[in-house]
Formats: structure tokens, C-alpha cells, sequence
């Protein structure tokens, strides 16, 4: 158990290892706001407008958005008094370039990235994860055709929609979004266990157990 409260907490793994869903437990324990770059990119994917337009062709490639748009919007969102007290930010950054960048714009308001926390899963789980994951178009409830199936085939329990994939948990998607993992983000991975903030967590168990981890090495008082 940490003694010191980590406010800025970075999560880094591949597709599928459960980021976004502990990101949004540690995020309503510790009271701080939950970034989650993926799904702020996908609502910018749904607009008809030219950066929209640009934004959608990498997302669904699984290809990483470039640099200049990913800037914008992280800072945008940094900048608002909401996040002063720290926050959790899944999915950025992603690769070394996006590290020196979210430093950079931390210390311009005296703030650092207190710990770094790696969702470690094989590419057999997060490949099972990935493509049998299915969301609800309306209301945005979430379900896995094998471990959490709806009880009407494809059909949302919550509100009777039909169930959709994600374009980019298609298989040939999940393999460029796993090689983007393995070449740009793995990285990551050294340049904060050099930094001694480093945490790495058995993420290829089930989400209850994930977070029992994750709560034992991170503490917010
Ligand atoms: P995710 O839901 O985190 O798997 O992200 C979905 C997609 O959004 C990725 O495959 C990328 O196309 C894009 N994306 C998410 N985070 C970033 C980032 N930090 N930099 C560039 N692209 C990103």
C-alpha cells in the first residue's frame, strides 16, 4: 500500500485488458475525473464535419490519431478546474512522443504523473475480450456474446436495441491495434519504471479481481 496519495494516475495496456473499466472504479473512489481518450476520440469520429471525418479513418484502422489532434484535446479537457485535484486518463498517452507531451503540459502547472499503472494481459485473453464485445448504440450498455451475454440474442436487455460492434473489434482491426500496442505504446513501460512509478497488474483475470489489486497499490486516502 502506497503512503502518498497518486492524484495523476496514467493506465497503459493493450486493447481488451480493462482499462476504461477500472479507470471508471479508481476514478468514483478516488473522486477524481476519468479520461478516457478512445471514447473521446469515437465521439469526435461520429461528427460529419472535416476533423471528424479525419479523426473516424485512423480510429477505424486502429491506427493512432496523429499528435497535433490528440494535443488539442487533451489539453482542452487538462485545463479545466475539475481536473486540479489529479484524475486517471486511460488511453494516453500511447506512445513516447504523447508521454513528453503530457509531462510537459503537467509542469507547466507544477503537476507530474504520480504513478503509471500497466494492465497486463496475453494476446489470447484480450483477443477473446475484444471480439466478442458488443454495446448498445442507444443507451450504451455493454456486453460480451460468452461472459456477459444479453437474454435476447444481439438484443439490449436495458432498452431492446440491436447490439453493435465496434468497427475497430473487428479481427483484422484488433490485430493493427495490437501491433500498435506492441511498437508505439510498450515503450511507455520503461520510461516510467526509470521513473520508479511504474505498477504492473495481472489484468487476465476477471474485474472484481483486477480492482482488488489496483486498490492495493493505489491508495487515496
Ligand atoms: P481505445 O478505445 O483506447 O482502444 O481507442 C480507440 C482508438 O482511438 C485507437 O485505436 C486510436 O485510433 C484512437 N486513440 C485512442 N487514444 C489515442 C491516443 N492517445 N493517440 C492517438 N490515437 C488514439
Amino acid at each position: 500500500m502506497r503512503d502518498e496519495v497518486p492524484l495523476i494516475v496514467v493506465f497503459i495496456g493493450p486493447p481488451g485488458s480493462g482499462k476504461s473499466t477500472q479507470a471508471e472504479l479508481l476514478s468514483r473512489q478516488c473522486r477524481i475525473p476519468h479520461l478516457e481518450m478512445g471514447e473521446i476520440l469515437r465521439d469526435w469520429a461520429t461528427q460529419d464535419t472535416p476533423l471528424g471525418r479525419q479523426i473516424k479513418s485512423y480510429v477505424d484502422r486502429g491506427l493512432l490519431v496523429p499528435e497535433s489532434m490528440v494535443r488539442q484535446l487533451v489539453e482542452q479537457r487538462l485545463r479545466s478546474p475539475e481536473f486540479r485535484r489529479g484524475f486517471v486518463i486511460d488511453g494516453f498517452p500511447r506512445n513516447l512522443a504523447q508521454a513528453r507531451m503530457l509531462d510537459e503540459m503537467l509542469a507547466e502547472a507544477y503537476q507530474k504523473v504520480d504513478a503509471a499503472v500497466l494492465f497486463d494481459a496475453p494476446e489470447r485473453i484480450v483477443l477473446e475480450r475484444l471480439s466478442g464485445r458488443r454495446l448498445c448504440p442507444r443507451c450504451g450498455a455493454s456486453y460480451h456474446l460468452k461472459y456477459a451475454p444479453p437474454v435476447h440474442d444481439e438484443v439490449c436487455d436495458r432498452c431492446g436495441e440491436k447490439l453493435r460492434q465496434r468497427v475497430d473489434d473487428r479481427p483484422e482491426v484488433i490485430r493493427s491495434r495490437l501491433r500498435v500496442f506492441a511498437q508505439e505504446t510498450a515503450p511507455l513501460i520503461e520510461y516510467y519504471r526509470a521513473q520508479g512509478i511504474l505498477h504492473r497488474i495481472d489484468a487476465s483475470r476477471g474485474a472484481e479481481q483486477i480492482y482488488a489489486d489496483l486498490k492495493s497499490e493505489m491508495s487515496c486516502g
